[in-house]
């Protein structure tokens, strides 16, 4: 019989994350699939009561919780003692948890302390009384999927953010079981002193945002008239994710200008990249603008479930099956247009 543990911390307000509702939720729908498990949750912070009443209504059978001021932030030595004692409570088989930064630094580790195995970036965990249990995972800058099995237990499982739906169940009252751990002095040697932290209109990647909006090397090119538009262009795009808030992404050749100390558009940086050698960021809906839409580029629009694009050119890589919608166009003037209608909207 599996236990399955959903392995959650909470945040410095005592909540749970976006990513923690979806691990919640591929925990739940596991254990439902499997029908002799068990569930349970586990729940890391200082203080866990708020967020274990705000999912009260999950199916969960049980509740851990390592609480204390020690184990209000991220550090390796408290979190990894945090989860291996929760891990051992529950006599978890399969512990799944949101790979969120602090998790990810700790789990493997705490799997090997287990004599366990750990996958991360995993998309899907599928289960059939036939072939078992099975976790999906990409490889090759995403062109790859693999679905992976495991005997070993306990079996921590790191969810992707964004791959998954995020529970929706309930709050109610839940009773939290203490789990008592006593950290040795040099568990506690690490302080976190603060966070540095880009000022919010500086932060143009927003893995929350409903559209991607990537710019491309055109925005910087010669234009009909002989002459770039570059101060134009940074204008239109800035309003555009002022109004809009979405992603920035870019091609890999308009970030790679900067290096080369050409006119570039001043917001980006290697961190917007998306593709091959980039990201490959998970959104609803994204927008290409002035990019040619080469394979390089494209694998890195893998997860986003409606792709259009503005080219001027009805040959380029949108054309050959990479868009759902091409509007062969000068991005300039749609992008004017649309900001325009935005603010109006407004
Ligand atoms: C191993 C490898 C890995 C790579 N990894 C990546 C990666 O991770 N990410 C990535 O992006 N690239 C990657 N590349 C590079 C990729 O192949 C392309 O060179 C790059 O994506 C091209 O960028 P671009 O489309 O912005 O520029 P260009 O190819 O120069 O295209 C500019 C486009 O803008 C259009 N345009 C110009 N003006 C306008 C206008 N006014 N309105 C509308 N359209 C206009 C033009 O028609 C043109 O299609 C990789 C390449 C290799 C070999």
């Amino acid at each position: 019989m599996e236990t399955i543990l959903l392995l959650a911390h909470t945040e410095t307000d005592g909540s749970l994350v976006k990513s923690a509702r979806e691990a919640l939720h591929a925990a739940g729908a596991l254990h439902k699939s499997l029908a002799d498990s068990k569930f349970v949750v586990g729940l890391v912070g200082e203080n866990v009561q708020a967020a274990a009443n705000s999912i009260a209504s999950c199916p969960a059978s049980k509740y851990f919780g390592v609480v204390g001021k020690d184990f209000s932030q991220s550090r390796y030595a408290a979190d990894a003692a945090a989860a291996e004692a929760i891990c051992k409570a529950a006599q978890a088989t399969l512990v799944i948890a949101p790979a969120t930064s602090r998790w990810n630094r700790v789990l493997a580790g705490v799997a090997q302390r287990l004599g366990g195995r750990a996958d991360t970036h995993v998309t899907e965990i599928s289960s059939t009384q036939t072939a078992g249990i099975a976790v999906n995972r990409w490889y090759y800058r995403q062109r790859m999927e693999a679905a992976l099995q495991r005997t070993q237990r306990p079996w921590f499982i790191l969810i992707d953010p964004g791959s998954q739906i995020a529970c929706e169940c309930g709050a109610g009252s839940a009773t939290v079981e203490n789990v008592t751990i006593a950290l040795t002095d040099s568990a506690k040697r690490t302080t976190v002193t603060g966070f540095h932290a880009p000022a919010a209109d500086a932060q143009t990647i927003r893995p929350d945002a409903q559209l991607l909006f990537v710019t491309g090397a055109g925005w910087t090119k010669k234009q009909t008239d002989g002459q770039t538009h570059v101060p134009e262009a940074e204008k239109l795009i800035r309003n555009f994710l002022q109004l809009t808030r979405s992603s920035l992404g870019s091609s890999k050749s308009l970030v790679d200008q900067s290096g080369e100390g050409q006119a570039v558009l001043p917001f980006l940086s290697h961190l917007n990249q998306i593709g091959q050698t980039g990201a490959t960021p998970r959104h609803l809906k994204g927008l290409s603008t002035c990019c040619h839409g080469e394979e390089p580029h494209t694998v890195g629009w893998r997860f986003i479930a409606e792709r259009r694009a503005i080219n001027l050119d009805p040959n380029c890589g949108w054309a050959r099956g990479k868009a759902d919608v091409l509007y062969v166009a000068d991005a300039f003037a749609v992008m004017g247009k649309v900001n325009e209608l935005l603010a109006a909207g407004k």
